[in-house]
């Protein structure tokens, strides 16, 4: 560990917190596609949950910066912060846009664990990432909505008490711009599945405890809305920001974690009578690996900074979470091959870790939206949608 590094009493308190939870944890709840639900009791306990929360609500009111430092450690250690990275951010459009009493309701409750906010309703099966598409629909009937429709790839929604939910109250085709006439809902899953909502796990490559949610007919407290009806869109863009950032973060972790792993085992593993390692064949691609995740590590460091001082900063959030994801990856396959037929073996957890960085390539956004908001709104080249 270098002695520059930010936060070091936080990280080395989640590092002690992540031995508990070696690979054989994880690879059982892997095999298994379970919840990791011991290892997110303690990461709640310990109160890393809670770091974006203002002091006056019950969180520790670290900020941005220091929760990357969490989700990086959590990472680096061999972890997933996957399972429970959004009771950190979800919180934020209720903390931004919300009315006092919604914050007073949630927020303390959200801090000390007490409540989980942390499924996050956008995506849809036919819309895709073009969100204005959107067609569940909320539909006011005196002091409650009633919503009717369908989400996909809804993480966690069955390890949550709340939802963080975008409608459309307003058909696309009714509203002045695409991106008005969609709200933000709470909507309490306790209460709304078996009563209107149905949850469907969906099975993927990795145990991401994703869902299919069926709405018909739910219904939700009106004054469970968020900030002002039609707005909700510009409501989620603001929090997509946080949670760039911090998947980033959680890439840097992979990516460390690929590296330290290639490195010991290059340099231990003899053939031909001398260390892997030695070849610069397969020495290079770790040291190229470390440059990359290195490098991507400043542009998060950049991104969460200029978040911290409340500074726009949605160019900087997509480009490190592109170049954290790409580095990732790249050290993923470098640790890969390094390993050769170990890598494959599921002991050695590099074959878990490759599946499970894959991911951030693709959500929660992909890196073709990402190279395309750079294209158009950065460099000002035409748009393609
Ligand atoms: C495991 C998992 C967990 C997830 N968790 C959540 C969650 O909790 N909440 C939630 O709301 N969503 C969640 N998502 C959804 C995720 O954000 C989307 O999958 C992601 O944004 C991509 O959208 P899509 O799958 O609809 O792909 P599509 O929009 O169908 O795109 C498919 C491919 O085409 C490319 N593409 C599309 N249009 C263009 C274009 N105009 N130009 C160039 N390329 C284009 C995309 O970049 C992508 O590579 C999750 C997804 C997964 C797989």
């Amino acid at each position: 560990m270098s002695g520059t590094e930010s936060f070091p009493e936080i990280r080395e308190a989640v590092r002690k917190l992540c031995a508990q939870f070696p690979g054989e944890y994880w690879r059982e709840h892997d095999r298994e596609r379970s919840y990791p639900k011991e290892f997110v009791a303690a990461l709640t306990e310990a109160g890393f949950l809670s770091v974006l929360i203002p002091e006056a609500y019950g969180g520790s009111g670290l900020g941005l910066a220091a929760a990357t430092a969490v989700l990086e450690e959590i990472h680096r250690s061999g972890c997933n912060g996957g399972a429970c990275h959004a009771q950190m951010y979800t919180m934020g459009t209720i903390l931004k846009h919300g009315s006092e009493a919604q914050k007073q309701t949630y927020l303390p409750k959200i801090a000390s664990g007490e409540l989980r906010l942390q499924a996050f309703g956008v995506t849809e099966p036919t819309a895709g990432t073009d969100t204005t598409r959107i067609s569940t629909f909320a539909r006011r009937d005196g002091d409650h909505y009633v919503i009717t429709g369908q989400k996909l790839w809804i993480s966690r929604a069955e390890h949550s008490d709340l939802m963080v939910l975008l409608c459309r109250t307003m058909a696309r085709e009714d509203a002045a711009k695409p991106s008005d006439g969609m709200s933000v809902l709470i909507v309490d899953l306790r209460e709304a599945v078996g009563a209107g909502l149905t949850i469907r796990p969906v099975r993927t490559m990795l145990n991401h405890a994703t869902t299919e949610l069926f709405f018909d007919g739910l219904r939700v407290p009106a004054a469970n809305l968020v900030g002002e009806e039609g707005k909700g869109f510009r409501y989620i863009l603001d929090g997509m920001n946080a949670e760039r950032i911090l998947i980033a973060s959680e890439c840097i972790g992979d990516g460390r974690f690929f590296v330290d792993r290639a490195s010991k085992y290059a340099t231990e593993r003899e053939v031909f009578g001398r260390p892997i390692g030695q070849n610069q064949g397969v020495q290079f691609p770790i040291a190229r690996a470390h440059v990359q995740v290195t490098a991507a590590s400043l542009m998060v460091d950049k991104a969460a900074a200029m978040f911290d001082a409340g500074l726009p900063c949605g160019t900087e959030a997509n480009m490190a979470k592109m170049l954290a994801s790409e580095a990732s990856w790249f050290a993923a396959d470098t640790a890969i091959q390094t390993h050769g037929g170990f890598g494959f073996a599921e002991d050695y957890d590099i074959e878990r870790k490759f599946r499970e960085t894959r991911l951030y390539q693709v959500a929660p956004i992909s890196t073709n939206l990402i190279l395309s908001h750079v294209g158009t709104h950065v460099l000002g080249m035409p748009k393609s949608f």
